[in-house]
């Protein structure tokens, strides 16, 4: 069923092609790769009606996904809610506001379970019967989970100082977990040359190309949901880069096989300010980031050298949109207006896409009377340490009638 035909160079494509492997770097210009799709046949093949009947999972638009066979991880993966969010709306002053909710994604609550059921899928597919990662935390999450229910050996890399639930919420499915001490830039360097001396399927790196791919299902989602229909404004935070420019490239997919009409789709970055090179290198007018050693609550965005950072930056300049960046406090004000207004526990990253919204609507960069979307990828349960002095505690009392009614609210 495949409608994958080769792999391509995304910097000197279409010159270089290349089969279908575990490659993710261009032998030419080590730039990254990207599968080329035969998207003639996929029009003929893929309908609305044909996707309307399928199970609510991510897999519903399987044709536009990286793998040959049927896939075998993640049948439950994605499909998680559009929430209409007129709280928030009100008091940000936007006429049409969504929340896209990947903290509540199968298995691991957060957008990493899409491109592990990808990558995963891949890897069967591939012959590997070893996976891993380099991660921030929530790739940990859903490389361990998944490979759990996909029984794969897994070996799961983390920088040692993640947040506690992060580090248990890796360790609970038995797999091979090393904290490494150092940053997630040196983890992900150590990966590159723990996977030279094995035959082992990397997610995030020799496995990248098929993996990146796995989050343009959100933006499938978003369209689907919102009634086949192409938003006018999305607000994705960044790590690497990938999931902004992946959800724009899903749009545009859907729009040129004719899926949704072209609403001229725009979307914004985020980042935390202790962790910003690529929206530092937008709001500068740079054609390229400076690598940066990260100090943020937003520990799942903490890349400071980005894989796609370049892609990211260069897309953002192209459609002449935006990205910004927010500081912890700003952060932490965010997860809780979230919480407040749409009864939504977003982590650290969620508030860094609420937070710089918000300031991309007050200096104007979004437009309060257009439709925007907020990509929210995951989930607060994860992320607690940062709010612990931050939030109103609980009035402490016996069980007595008469200290309930002393309370001074
Ligand atoms: C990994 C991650 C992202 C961003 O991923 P990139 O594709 O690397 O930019 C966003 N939010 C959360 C919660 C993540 O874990
Ligand atoms: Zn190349």
């Amino acid at each position: 069923m495949s409608f994958v035909t080769c792999l391509k160079c995304i910097d000197c494509s279409p010159a270089c092609e290349f089969e279908k492997q575990a490659l993710y770097v261009c032998d030419d210009c080590f730039g990254p790769l990207e599968p080329s799709y035969d998207y003639e046949r996929i029009k003929e093949e893929l309908t609305i009606d044909k996707i309307s009947k399928r199970p609510k999972n991510m897999w519903r638009y399987k044709e536009l996904l990286p793998i040959d066979n049927e896939p075998t991880v993640g049948m439950n993966t994605g499909f998680t809610p559009l929430i209409k969010a007129n709280n928030l709306a009100e008091v940000l002053g936007v006429k049409n506001l969504y929340i896209k909710n990947d903290g509540v994604n199968f298995p691991s609550l957060s957008f990493k379970d899409r491109v592990v059921a990808v990558a995963l899928s891949k890897a069967i597919e591939l012959g590997f019967d070893t996976v891993g990662c380099a991660s921030t935390g929530n790739l940990a999450n859903s490389v361990a989970a998944h490979s759990a229910s996909a029984k794969l050996n897994s070996f799961i890399f983390i920088p040692s100082n993640l947040e506690e639930a992060k580090i248990l919420g890796t360790s609970i499915y038995g797999k091979n977990v090393i904290g490494v001490n150092g940053n997630y830039d040196e983890v992900n360097r150590l990966c590159t040359e723990v996977i030279g001396s094995n035959k082992w399927g990397f997610v995030n790196i020799n496995l990248r190309t098929y993996y990146a791919e796995g989050s343009k299902t959100v933006g499938y989602e978003i369209a689907e949901q919102l009634g086949w229909k192409a938003p006018k404004n999305i607000v994705v935070c960044m790590a690497s880069g990938s999931l902004l420019t992946k959800i724009y490239k899903s749009i545009n997919e859907l729009v040129d096989l004719g899926l949704v009409e072209d609403n001229q789709t725009k979307i914004y970055g985020a980042q935390a300010s202790g962790c910003s090179p690529i929206s530092t290198a937008v709001k500068n007018g740079w054609e390229t980031f400076k690598p940066v050693k990260p100090d943020t609550i937003a520990k799942s965005l903490a890349i400071g050298n980005p894989a796609d950072g370049l892609n990211a930056i260069n897309l953002l300049n192209d459609i002449n949109s935006y990205s910004e960046d927010v500081s912890d406090d700003e952060i932490v004000s965010a997860m809780k207006l979230l919480a407040e207004t749409e009864g939504i526990f977003t982590e650290t990253a969620g508030g860094v896409t609420l937070g710089c919204t918000i300031k991309m609507l007050e200096n104007g960069k979004i437009n309060k009377d257009e439709d925007l979307v907020l990509v929210i990828t995951g989930n607060g349960l994860k992320t607690q340490d940062p709010l612990v002095n931050n939030i109103k505690k609980p009035f402490i009392i016996n069980p007595k009638l008469d200290e309930f009614n002393k309370i001074k609210y």
